[in-house]
């Protein structure tokens, strides 16, 4: 069995995949409820640059932009700095595949699950 998954915030389950928002936070991911990361945003964790939305439409578009980003700036600087684009890439390909593997992929099982019944 798969223990379910809880908001980070207000500590209760996260029961639909419309509901979780996957945030980085300090080098870690972390699960939350939509209306929660909502709420946080606009308290101390907005202030933080570094927690950003990871899932959903918004997390996608902001990881192409910061890859496209971080690779014409590796290529057009010639100098050792150039590797710092580079780590952030690392980092959010890091994020996102905690984020998928530990909590996404959570709801992907249960609606295959679902499927074969
Ligand atoms: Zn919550």
């Amino acid at each position: 069995m798969t223990k379910a998954l809880v908001c980070k915030a207000c500590k209760k389950e996260i029961k639909d995949k419309d509901e979780l928002v996957t945030a980085n936070h300090y080098l870690q991911v972390i699960p939350l409820h939509h209306d929660c990361f909502d709420k946080d945003d606009r308290g101390v964790m907005a202030t933080l640059f570094s927690n950003h939305r990871l899932n959903g439409w918004t997390g996608y578009c902001s990881f192409i932009i910061m890859v496209i980003i971080g690779f014409v700036l590796f290529f057009t600087i010639d100098h050792f700095i150039r590797y710092i684009p580079l780590c952030f890439i690392i980092l959010e390909i890091y994020y996102r595949i905690i984020s998928y593997f530990k909590y996404e992929r959570y709801f992907t099982n249960h609606i295959s699950n679902n499927h074969h019944v």
